[in-house]
């Protein structure tokens, strides 16, 4: 079945109940199908059609949903981009995905106008009250015109990749991915139409799109919007919600928060993922909280692949066993490897690029996801890091993640990340960079010498930078490529 199909389902079992919210409007599952399909049959009015790419760049809003599942529903694909992106940035990906709509918001379109690259593209616009000209064009059609059927291998969505490890890549989802991920989700986190999910995350990123939303509309969960992530918002809100999503830096925003000990007292699940969290953020949360975060691991390419338990140990540092359908294993079957995934929740193949494709499938169907892990006994995986931030230094190998995960454990540190810069004796040379709680409280003498009795040496950091913070992108990952940048002269 199409995500569309299940949806259409879902919306129908839950006509009269509310399942998306924000602090001006509230949809029942009934209002919510009658407009995703009078828009869709508006898009098909403008001339676009299955398999047409429509691309995105607006404010988070009930609307921006609508839009969003209204392409779904006439089969064309939806390509969300971050609203970080700058103007050059999202040129190029519109350029990429020859995108026949583009939608921005209202103050953007001239910029967009003006491009020449862009001269035949169709440029509407949408802002965060739900106006615009996209919704004025859509609202003056009356007319319905019925969608052609989608499959389940139509493809729903272009995810391009958060860009961490080099330039973006288009992770083409199908509605197959998408149905099969949320069912796997509904199923390890218990989620039912009693559950309320404030959602805080943001809709360009398969986190608060796929994983967030697609799983709460299809079990028939209510949606309470919020326009952006503010820790102090999220706690007032908690007590009227049952589950949380976040990324790492949101959580240490909410620890920061007072008030939160109390707020999250009656919720049932916490949920994080999308960059490692660290050992001291879960155990400050439990201390404070009384809640062991669950942590999963996914990625733009496979959805959701592991995630600790509802039910059972959830442990810090690992992310548990992969979802229901889903195969992992490590390349080689070595103990410390990258992870391999297998099953219907992997996409269809970067856009345009089949020859990446093909370096990133094994023979056998099985994903590479760059990602480093351990597999113990019980099936139980550890992200240890990314490959391209393996350093090798001398010769041997040095996962950053071990060093990071000590230099963390000083009561002065506040996070760390460590990276291998250009080394003209050792091809790399280990770097830490170090974000202190209290400026100059300690010294990169200091922190080495403390290491030095905890790490080979030949893994030791041979120098220490201090910054205020680590430059992270707008899913709260640490851009290791811009340290690596910034520091490269620093061994000549
Ligand atoms: P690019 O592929 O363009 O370099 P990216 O991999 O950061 O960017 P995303 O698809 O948004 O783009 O992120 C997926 C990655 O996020 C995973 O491959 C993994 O490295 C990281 N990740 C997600 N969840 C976790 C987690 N719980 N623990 C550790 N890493 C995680
Ligand atoms: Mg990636």
């Amino acid at each position: 079945m199409s995500f569309h199909e299940q949806l259409a389902l879902s919306l129908a079992r839950h006509a009269d109940r509310v399942l998306l919210a924000d602090d001006n409007q509230e949809l029942t599952g009934g209002a919510l199908a009658e407009r995703v399909e009078r828009w869709a049959s508006g898009l098909r009015h403008l001339g676009l059609r299955r398999g047409d790419r429509i691309a995105v760049q607006a404010d988070k809003s009930i609307d921006l949903v609508i839009l969003y599942l209204a392409v779904l529903r006439m089969g064309a694909v939806y390509l969300p981009l971050n609203n970080n992106y700058q103007p050059s940035e999202i040129e190029y990906f519109l350029t990429d995905a020859q995108a026949a709509l583009f939608v921005c918001t209202p103050g953007e379109r001239d910029t967009y106008r003006d491009m020449d690259s862009l001269r035949r593209m169709r440029i509407e616009t949408l802002d965060a009250g739900g106006q615009g000209s996209l919704p004025d064009l859509l609202g003056a059609i009356v007319a319905s015109l019925p969608p052609e059927p989608v499959g389940p291998d139509d493809l729903a969505s272009i995810v391009y990749t958060s860009g961490t490890t080099g330039r973006s890549k288009g992770a083409m989802i199908t509605h197959r991915n998408l149905v099969s991920n949320a069912s796997a989700l509904i199923e390890t986190w218990g989620i039912t139409q009693e559950d309320v999910l404030l959602h805080a995350l943001p809709l360009f990123h398969i986190h608060g799109l796929f994983i967030a939303l697609n799983t709460l509309l299809l079990a028939g969960g209510r949606v309470t919007l919020l326009p952006a992530f503010d820790a102090k918002t999220v706690v007032e809100r908690l007590p009227f919600a049952t589950l949380f999503m976040g990324v790492p830096t949101y959580y240490t925003r909410l620890l920061a928060q007072p008030g939160l000990d109390e707020a999250a007292r009656t919720l049932r699940l916490f949920v994080c993922g999308s960059a490692p969290l660290s050992v001291q953020t879960f155990e400050e949360f439990e201390r404070r909280t009384g809640h062991r975060i669950l942590e999963r691991y996914g990625m733009s390419e496979c959805g959701i692949i592991c995630s600790n338990p509802l039910h059972g140990e959830r442990m810090p540092g690992a992310v548990g066993r992969p979802l229901p359908g889903i195969e992992v294993r490590t390349a080689d079957h070595a103990p410390v490897g990258v992870l391999e995934v297998r099953g219907p929740n992997i996409c269809a193949g970067y856009w345009r690029q089949p020859e990446k494709t093909r370096e990133e499938f094994r023979e056998d169907g099985f994903f590479i996801t760059g990602d480093v892990a351990t597999i113990d006994e019980q099936g139980v995986v550890r992200i240890v890091g990314r490959e391209k931030d393996l350093i090798i230094s001398g010769g041997l190998n040095i996962y950053p993640k071990e060093i990071e995960d000590l230099i963390d454990d000083f009561p002065e540190v506040n996070e760390s990340a460590v990276v291998g810069l250009g080394h003209p004796d050792f091809g790399e040379a280990v770097t830490a960079v170090v974000s202190l709680r209290e400026k100059g409280s300690v010294s990169a003498e200091e922190l080495i010498g403390r290491l030095r009795a905890r790490l080979a040496s030949f893994k030791l950091p041979k120098a220490v930078f201090f910054v205020d913070d680590l430059p992270r992108n707008a899913m709260g990952k640490v851009q290791k490529a811009v340290l690596r940048h910034e520091y490269r002269d620093h061994f000549g």
